[in-house]
């Protein structure tokens, strides 16, 4: 099965940066077709940026847009208004809900906006540490699953990923950890049985699951080589073009070693 990287730059480079950063990543990723790689830029550096990546090597997705397809909500970026220079939007990223207050229901409209729209939405989910530690992980992921998917159509969920991001494992959110290969395997099962659940068999084995937070290329392969998981979500090493090629020709090989 095809992985995943995608690389969230978050509130990094401006646009000339943006320009030459694209610029070095291309010179070291090859045209792969057993990865999608995808680089999430602020909005300011989208426009740019489709016009000058070649979306064989690498294709464009935003950080976030609003669910409401035009009118007066100053600041925001609608799904509409990406169209043509995106093709993934991240919904429901662990910073737009804990720092910027996005609830489920907003989450929901957002992933909804971007399918109508033609965007693909990554939707992320993940628990807090505390959620963690009073053992409510399976709950938190079943209810955002639940409530981030709810509208979607059995027509529409092949045009969906999901990321599951912890928030104890964010390199910016204090001193991170990451989860080890059996929680993360146990996680994608709660995960994938939901989506069964909600949209049947087939859909709850197809749909692509990532795993983000402080993925690096040291431990991309103990990460990528987790029975469900489909790709990563790279945050902090995403600015670093040697490490973010070294996880995409990781995730390459593990393709590649899948299909033998
Ligand atoms: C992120 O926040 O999307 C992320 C994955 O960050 P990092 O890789 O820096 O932990």
């Amino acid at each position: 099965m095809k992985k995943y990287i995608i690389g969230n730059w978050k509130m990094n480079l401006n646009v000339h940066e943006a320009s030459l950063f694209a610029t070095k990543l291309s010179q070291g990723l090859p045209i792969r077709r057993d990865v999608e790689t995808v680089v999430c830029p602020s909005f300011v550096a989208l426009q740019p940026l489709s016009l000058q990546v070649d979306h064989r090597q690498m294709k464009l997705g935003a950080q976030d847009c609003y669910w409401r397809d035009s009118g007066a909500f100053t600041g925001e970026v609608a799904a509409t208004q990406l169209r043509g220079l995106a093709q993934y939007v991240l919904v429901g990223h662990s910073e737009r809900r804990h720092i910027f207050g996005e609830h489920d229901r907003d989450i929901r409209f957002k992933v909804q906006a971007a399918l109508r729209n033609g965007l693909t939405p990554v939707l992320c989910v993940g628990e807090t540490e505390l959620e963690r530690k009073e053992g409510d992980t399976a709950h938190v992921l079943e209810d955002q699953i639940v409530s981030g998917l709810m509208n979607v159509g059995s027509d529409q969920i092949d045009q969906v990923l999901v990321t599951y991001e912890p928030l104890w494992t964010i390199s910016t959110s204090g001193s991170p950890h990451v989860p080890q290969q059996h929680e993360l395997e146990q996680v994608v099962k709660i995960i994938r049985s939901k989506v069964t659940h909600m949209f049947g068999r087939e859909a709850g084995k197809a749909i692509p699951v990532l795993y983000g937070g402080s993925v690096d290329k040291d431990n991309a392969r103990i990460f990528l080589s987790v029975e469900g998981i489909d790709g990563a979500l790279v945050g902090a090493k995403s600015l670093i073009a040697p490490e973010f090629i070294s996880i995409v020709e990781i995730a390459s090989e593990i393709a590649k070693e899948e299909k033998k």
